[in-house]
């Protein structure tokens, strides 16, 4: 019998992005809490074979090992801002609404779905990190500290919400390399040079070239009114998809 504590809740691999989405905005994980929304990812990336899943506190790490020559570190936070209660999931006119629809469980969503590909071109580590949105040490930060070694890798692709544009650190030498080029001529676009101090910006410090590349409009972050365009989920999708195939 399992108790209504040790319930998680499900979040089926098979689902389209967008159903995937809703039930990822309906798992609450304000900063700090971000336990019960761990525990479900944690436990959709367990039904996949080809990952091995490892778990840090409320951060989860999941990557491939099936001897391709390249690796792509994709990057997600599992938090969102406080709210006053969690703004439940709702498709409405191709915009999908609810707390961290925008910032940036859309980009999970999308996550969630290259962890269930059925061909893999390249190596993927998948980052699912907590407490991004407050002060102090994420988990992110943490396995910088801790684990570096799962950090590595020839691209690291930060799924923050940028209307699914490349963005790259500006003057930055990870834009600079040709697996980011070749990577925004798969999305189509040139990329966007970004000022300040991105989450990007901590892997090229590692000398990994990163990008930022995710479905939303940044600036609807931390809104009521958030929201993420279904097509961006699918077209983040699909590149990254295609990426991770080549
Ligand atoms: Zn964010």
């Amino acid at each position: 019998v399992t108790g209504v504590s040790d319930f998680v809740m499900p979040l089926p691999l098979p689902l389209d992005v967008v159903s995937l989405a809703m039930g990822v905005v309906n798992i609450e994980s304000v900063s700090h809490d971000e336990g019960p929304l761990a525990d479900s990812v944690e436990q959709a990336l367990r039904t996949q074979a080809h990952l091995t899943v490892e778990r840090f506190g409320h951060t989860v790490v999941a990557r491939t090992d099936l001897g391709r020559a390249e690796r792509v570190v994709v990057v997600g936070h599992l938090d969102t801002v406080p709210e006053d209660g969690n703004l439940l999931a709702y498709v409405e006119m191709g915009k999908l609404f609810g707390l961290g629809a925008c910032d940036m469980k859309g980009g999970l969503a999308v996550m969630l779905k290259s962890a269930a590909l059925r061909d893999y071109g390249r190596e993927v580590t998948l980052v699912f990190y907590d407490g991004e949105e407050v002060a102090g040490l994420d988990g992110l930060a943490g396995l910088v500290q801790g684990r570096p070694d799962l950090l590595q890798g020839d691209l690291a692709i930060v799924m923050e919400p940028t209307d699914a544009r490349v963005e790259i650190a500006d003057g930055g030498a990870g834009g600079r390399a040709s697996v980011v080029t070749a990577f925004a001529e798969l999305v189509g676009m040139e990329p966007v040079a970004t000022q300040g101090r991105t989450t990007a910006g901590r892997f090229t410090e590692l000398g990994i070239p990163a990008l930022t590349f995710g479905p939303g409009d940044p600036r609807l972050a931390h809104t009521r009114q958030e929201f993420v365009p279904t097509a961006q989920l699918t077209e983040c999708e699909h590149v990254l998809r295609e990426w991770l195939r080549a």
